[in-house]
């Protein structure tokens, strides 16, 4: 089912305290363009500055630990994960918060306030597709004992238990599928929690400032205190409308079928690492299957598509006489301006014969990994053999790399290689090459 991206109709604001740092905040929901995302702004600081939602904004050495907080420069901003996971929940694409303090209003714990209020103004839908990420391979991490995997699936399902070593805790599990209609009915009104011992050492360490019996779920032996559970396993629900909020700093929401054990901010992040890591290894195998790849030249956007080399390093500007997966002709244009003449030699520009070699080793990973079975790799020196450096190349030339594939394995390949300037040979190679996957470069 795919749909357009949404924002909200109107803007509103609330106000609340902050369950860690006590702050009391003003927040505003603002309408933001199409691709914009979810952007956190600190009105209360110079500049405004804007924190987007996204991974690289994830704060991994904030004080507090309980909680998801996002960084941009100095402007930090705490306890994204209750909103985030309604506008996942609610399909809100793009959206500015704004807020006048640090941390986002707890509200009631849960995120029943904020699903309100984002029904109560309304969610129009914009003109651009919407998108999101289908777990391509089942990832998982494991780390003290908690445990979160996913698996392919064709929409998003969570199964979560909890397992507290507790008299009233004890082990809850929450099984379903999440639409929107499961959101609001089964998760979004289901609040945070902390077991009594752990408040007071919350508080010890200058933590808990803003919680109270009503925000928070505070769990003793014999039950929750001065407040009633709204779900017997509202625990667990909650734990999952936490991971909801948490996987949707990847950008946009995942399908898949998502296995976790005892998981919290700390896990879900690595969760989320990864997942962010899958999908770039898809996306640029995507953008390779975009390019047509079985003309007999191929460009520098081509080449740039196949080969991880940028400058000042990447030697072939173009491929010609392509005969997929066996042989074609590369071609460098040596000039002054190439970096490697700075210092080799400032009074004599010699090109170094080393990056001959690496000219011609380029060209043999266009051919190689153009073939389809390597796709999605990059490939590495094993070995170069009879090696000849026969003339000097200097700027104006033109080198051409005639190359070869006289092996092509599945995990290694060799190739014959020849430069050339006009009809002479400057320099060859017998050349080795293994793979690797190209996330290793991620
Ligand atoms: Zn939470």
């Amino acid at each position: 089912m795919t749909r357009k991206q949404q924002t909200i109709k109107e803007e509103f604001s609330l106000s609340g305290v902050g369950v860690h740092t006590g702050c009391q905040v003003h927040l505003t929901c603002q309408p933001a363009g199409e691709n914009e995302g979810i952007n956190f702004i600190r009105i209360d600081l110079p500049n405004k500055p804007v924190i987007k939602a996204n991974l690289s904004n994830v704060c991994i050495d904030s004080k507090i630990t309980r909680c998801t907080s996002l960084r941009s420069g100095d402007a930090i901003v705490h306890t994204v994960e209750h909103i985030m996971s309604v506008l996942c929940g609610l399909g809100i694409d793009n959206l500015n918060i704004l807020l006048d303090a640090e941390e986002v209003p707890v509200l009631d714990g849960s995120g029943i306030d904020f699903f309100k209020a984002f029904q109560n103004v309304g969610i129009i839908e914009q003109n651009v597709e919407f998108q999101f990420y289908k777990i391509m391979e089942p990832i998982g991490v494991e780390h003290n004992g908690c445990a979160i995997y996913v698996f392919p699936s064709d929409q998003l399902k969570v199964s979560y238990s909890l397992d507290y070593k507790h008299p009233f805790l004890g082990s809850q599990f929450f099984n379903s599928i999440v639409d929107e209609t499961v959101y609001e009915k089964e998760i979004v009104s289901c609040r945070t929690f902390c077991l009594e011992e752990e408040a007071d050492e919350l508080r010890k360490h200058g933590l808990g400032k803003g919680a109270n019996y009503k925000n928070t779920l505070v769990v003793g032996e014999k039950g929750v205190k001065e407040n009633q559970v709204r779900f017997p396993d509202e625990f667990a629900r909650h734990k999952v409308l936490d991971l909801i909020g948490d996987l949707y700093l990847l950008g946009m929401p995942i399908r898949g079928h998502i296995f976790a054990t005892k998981s919290g901010h700390d896990l879900n992040r690595r969760l989320l690492k990864k997942i962010y890591q899958q999908k770039k290894k898809y996306d640029k195998r995507e953008e390779r299957s975009n390019y047509d790849f079985n003309g007999k030249e191929m460009d520098i956007q081509g080449i740039m598509k196949v080969l991880p080399h940028r400058y000042p390093f990447l030697l072939v500007d173009r491929v010609i006489e392509i005969e997929k997966g066996k042989k074609a002709i590369g071609i460098k244009n040596v000039t002054m301006n190439d970096d490697f003449f700075r210092g080799h030699f400032p009074t004599r520009p010699v090109m170094p014969g080393v990056l001959m070699v690496e000219a011609m080793a380029q060209t043999a990973g266009v051919i190689i990994l153009t073939n389809e079975k390597h796709r999605g790799k990059v490939s590495f020196f094993m070995a170069v053999n009879n090696v000849k450096f026969r003339k000097v190349v200097s700027p104006g030339d033109q080198l051409i790399m005639e190359v070869e594939i006289v092996k092509d394995k599945s995990r290694v390949s060799q190739a014959k290689a020849k430069a050339k300037v006009g009809q002479d040979v400057v320099a060859e190679a017998d050349m080795t090459f293994s793979f690797t996957d190209a996330s290793y470069l991620d």
